[in-house]
């Protein structure tokens, strides 16, 4: 079971995965999430990454892309993965395809959450995550139960800097010209699912989950 979240930054793709992965026992595979803990490790990669992370733009492919197939070749995602963030283009999209073919793999259901330009600022600029779990917080729509601290873990939450107002605006122009045509593509392949965005947390899994089951692609996956 191989599923892709699809939608822009701030859509839930992160939120969505977590709970998804833990149903599927499946390992959620975040682009961003590995990006940024080698920035924050001071890698190679890291620093080479930082640059383009801090103006919201995407990281080239050829470094996202052979980290991302490291990370499918691990041995807990043998079963599956929930790709959180990849594909972010056509190309990357190819590449994963032929990297999953060759595995003997393919994707099962390309799950588009759909969200309003607005909500997604909104979303954005008072999101906050946890550093260690990755939980996520709004400081006005679902503050932690202690300013600060991850209600899951106790660990220190932060808000990211490309959440910061100048680069989400960056961030939501690449998505509309380099992600979206990524839509009409999986469409046409007939593996794209649209799920509105808008609603409760637990509300959206439930919808996602039905159209992970009810998806032929993934029964005979
Ligand atoms: P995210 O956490 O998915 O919002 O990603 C944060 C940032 O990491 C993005 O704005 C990009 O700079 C970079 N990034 C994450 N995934 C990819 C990807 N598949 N291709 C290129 N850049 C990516």
């Amino acid at each position: 079971m191989n599923i892709i979240l699809l939608g822009a930054p701030g859509a839930g793709k992160g939120t969505q995965g977590l709970s998804l992965a833990e149903k599927f026992k499946i390992p959620q595979i975040s682009t961003g999430d590995i990006l940024r803990a080698n920035v924050r490790n001071r890698t190679q990669l890291g620093l080479k990454a930082k640059e383009f992370m801090d103006k919201g733009a995407l990281v080239p492919d050829d470094i996202v892309v052979n980290m991302l197939v490291d990370r499918i070749n691990a041995e807990d995602a043998k079963a599956g993965c929930i790709l959180d963030g990849f594909p972010r283009n056509i190309n990357q999209a190819e590449v994963l395809e032929k990297t999953l073919a060759s595995m003997g793999k393919s994707i099962s259901t390309v799950i588009g959450i759909e969200v309003d330009r607005k909500e997604l600022v909104r979303r954005l600029s008072g999101r906050r995550v946890c550093r260690k779990c990755g939980a996520s917080y709004h400081v006005i729509f679902s503050p932690p139960l202690n300013i600060g601290m991850c209600d899951k873990c106790g660990s220190e939450i932060y808000q990211r800097d490309d959440d910061k107002e100048d680069t989400i605006e960056a961030r939501l122009k690449v998505y509309e010209s380099e992600t979206f045509p990524l839509v009409d593509y999986y469409s046409r392949k007939g593996l794209y699912r649209a799920i509105d965005g808008k609603g409760s947390v637990d509300q959206i899994t439930l919808t996602i989950v039905g159209a992970i089951e009810g998806s032929d692609n993934s029964k005979v996956s």
